[in-house]
Order: structure tokens, then sequence, then C-alpha cells
């Protein structure tokens, strides 16, 4: 059977490689220096950027976003942003541009805020939750803690009306506190929030997960308490915080496609474009047997659509026996394959298949219920939609052989005006 191609609709661009200034426990992106070997600094060059974005603007559909990631983005300096912007506005065919941004918020200052709001750039802050949380593992390079000086990042942002999500990770420690770590960010204004699981392979025992990752059991809890507290704070049936698995997960429940990759039946949605130009299959999978090409030799779109991101993709989905036959197989999809590999331990299943079991075991029936209310609430929507357009109609007297007022190009009777 033929596969149909995929759309150029997301990137996701790491410019100043692997590079960061803080030396955060957790970070598994750190390492990633060895592939690189030929220089010590990582900066991604003007020729590099001006072909990507020529190449994304030119291959892409109408909408396209752009996720500027790390290492440390801000490493390259406010200028090569300014740049970007320029040049996706030289490239640009019309379309509509988002762009992400993930920071650790140690430089940011007024001008990078000025930009961000002049620009509308999305901020995703990595921020762990109040101090005790945060400084457990996101150290300076120093040693010392970055609390402080991440908080007031977020509140200066905050304040000058850029829009910022909180990216939190899970640790065996944190995992512990998901209450204190809800109202925190509650509390600060950061209604957007993405709790991000860890788990990784230990550097001194390659047969183990690292010590600070969450155990799935942990997870598991954490996800239950932090659903309750999500739910407890809904206003007339519509949340009033938005938690990043929960909202996919509910995309699934009223019969959607999830925004999150973990919850899609196949990978290779996106790719990752290194400072050299380098493209991979998954932010998680910067590694050579993942490596399609470099862009200033291969075009994007190409790659995106190649039998090695078509095999990553499908890799996904060749799943472990338990999954076949789980019953929340149709929300869970087996998770993140990077989940299943970093503990040697758990043999190929989800690091987190139990976590996600006792997540939709306590959180079912009452993500039914909201679906259902959902859906009923879209229908009544549409209903008074229609109601409107068939006054309008009235009003504007169409004929039966008139063009069809939505647009389509067909005749009114063959369109919204036929018989049904
Ligand atoms: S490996 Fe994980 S992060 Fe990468 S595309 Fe697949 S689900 Fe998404
Ligand atoms: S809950 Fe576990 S067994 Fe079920 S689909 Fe998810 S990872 Fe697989």
């Amino acid at each position: 059977m033929p596969f149909r191609q995929k759309q150029l609709n997301s990137v996701l661009v790491k410019p100043a490689g692997p590079d960061c200034n803080m030396g955060c426990t957790y970070c598994f992106y750190l390492e990633k220096n060895t592939l690189f070997p030929e220089s010590k600094i990582h900066r991604m060059s003007e020729d590099v950027l001006e072909e990507m974005i020529k190449q994304v603007m030119s291959q892409a559909g109408q909408e396209v976003s752009f996720a500027w990631q790390g290492g440390e983005p801000t490493l390259m300096g406010l200028a090569f942003f300014e740049k970007a912007v320029e040049l996706q506005q030289k490239y640009g065919r019309g379309q509509s541009v988002g762009n992400g941004f993930q920071t650790n918020g140690i430089v940011i200052d007024k001008n990078w805020i000025q930009f961000f709001k002049e620009y509308k750039f999305l901020i995703g802050l990595s921020l762990d939750g109040p101090e005790h949380i945060h400084n457990r593992y996101r150290h300076l390079r120093g040693g010392e803690g970055s609390w402080s000086r991440v908080v007031d990042c977020a509140k200066f942002m905050l304040d000058e009306g850029v829009a910022v999500n909180a990216l939190t990770v899970v640790t065996d420690y944190s995992a512990q506190f998901p209450e204190e770590m809800y109202s925190f960010h509650k509390e600060l204004g950061l209604s957007y929030m993405q709790f991000i699981p860890c788990v990784e392979t230990d550097p001194k025992n390659p047969n183990k997960a690292a010590p600070f990752s969450v155990s799935s059991e942990k997870y598991g809890e954490f996800l239950c308490r932090m659903f309750d507290l999500w739910q407890s704070d809904f206003e007339k049936n519509t949340p009033a915080t938005f938690v990043r698995f929960f909202d996919s997960v509910f995309y699934s429940y009223v019969g959607l496609e999830p925004p999150e990759c973990t919850l899609l039946k196949t990978c290779g949605v996106y790719v990752v474009i290194e400072h050299n130009g380098d493209v991979y299959s998954c932010d998680f999978f910067v590694e050579p047997e993942w490596k399609l090409g470099n862009i200033m030799q291969d075009k994007l779109i190409y790659m995106l659509n190649s039998d090695r991101q078509r095999e990553f993709g499908q890799s996904k989905a060749c799943l472990p026996e338990p999954c076949k036959k789980c019953v929340w197989l149709k929300y869970c999809r087996g998770g993140c394959m990077k989940d299943r590999i970093r503990d040697p331990q758990d043999k190929n299943l989800n690091h987190f298949c139990g976590s996600f079991k006792m997540f939709f075991k306590h959180a079912d029936d009452r993500l039914q219920r909201l679906a259902a209310e959902w859906k009923s609430h879209q229908a009544s929507v549409r209903e008074e939609e229609l109601q409107g357009q068939s006054e309008f109609l009235k009003e504007k007297k169409v004929g039966r052989n008139d063009p069809c007022p939505c647009g389509s190009g067909l005749k009114y009777k063959k369109c919204c005006g036929g018989s049904g």
C-alpha cells in the first residue's frame, strides 16, 4: 500500500547543538558533544540558518512551527534570532509561522523579552517547581542552584505579557510533591504546564536506570494526584489550567489526533535539525543510526518522507506483547519509544507502563464523562451555527441554483441547501 506523504509542519532546531550554560544532573543532551568532536563550541552558521529557513518556508504547508531548543538556544545571542525572523519573513509565502523557544531562562533580559513579545514567541521555561525541588538537579556550571534566577525570569516575562509554559521534569524526588508543584506554577501565573517523566540509563551501571529516574509506580501516583488537581480546577466544564499530558489524552478520548507524539500510533512526524545542518529522526534519537542527511545537501521534505524516517516511525508500532492485548492501547499507544529502552530492566516495555495503567484506571470514568460533555456541547454549537446560517440564507434569498455561500464552489442545492 502506498504511504501518504507527510507534510512538513514543524521542525525542532538546535542552533547551539548540545552546548549549555547549566549543568543539570539529569540532562541527556550534554553528552551529544561526542557526536560533534570537531569543535568544543557548536553554533549554527548564518549559511545553515538561511538554507534551513528557505527550505522550511518553501516546503511547508500553510502553518509551520519552529521549535528552538538545545542545549540552550540563548547561547546564540539575540541577533541570531532577529535574523531568523527576518529570514522567515523574506522566504515566507503568506504562511502562519509559529516560534517556540525552550530555555533555562538564565540570560533572559529585557531585550530578549521585548523580542519575544514583538514576534509572539511561545516560551517553554524549564522550571521544576519550588526551590527545594528545582535546585535538586538543576544547577549552574559551578554547582549552585538556579531557582531564584529562573523564577525572576518567569515573573519578568509574565509581567510583560510573554506567553510562557512551564517545562517540568518529574524525577525520583519531585514525584513526591505534585500538589506543591502544581500550586507553585499556578500561583506564579504559569497555567500551561508540561510534566516530563525522567528515565535515563545509569552512566555508572548501564544495566539499570540512573538514580534520579522516577519509578513507574511513583510516576503513576504523581499522574493520578495531578489529574485530581487539574480536574478540581475545572470551572463550568472548562479547565482553568492546561496540563499537556491530560490535554493530549483528552484529544484521544474525543476521537481527535493528540498533539503529543508519545500518544500517536507511529513516530516520525517531525525532524530535528542540529547546528551543522545534520537532520535526525527525533530529539531523543540524535545518534548516527538515525541521521537522515544534512540540509546543505538534502531536502527536508524528502528526509521527512524518506524510507529511514518511515522505518523510525513504524518502529513505535512494533509493540511488545503486553501492549497488544492491553485495554488502554487505544489511548496509550505504548508511550514514547525512548522510554522503552533507557532502563534495560524494562525489557522493551515502556518504563512507565505501570504508571499509565494506574492513571487510566483512575481517570477513565471522568475522562469519558468529560468527553461526552464536550461532544454534546460541540453538537449544540454546531446546531446554533446551522440555525444562524439558515436565517442568513432566508434573508439573503439564496436560490437553489446559486453558488453556495459557504464557499465550496458547488451549487447551493448540492451543498448546504441540499435536502440531505
Ligand atoms: S521517540 Fe518519543 S519523542 Fe520521539 S517521536 Fe517517538 S514518541 Fe515522540
Ligand atoms: S499501558 Fe502498558 S501495556 Fe498498555 S499500551 Fe501502555 S505501555 Fe502498553
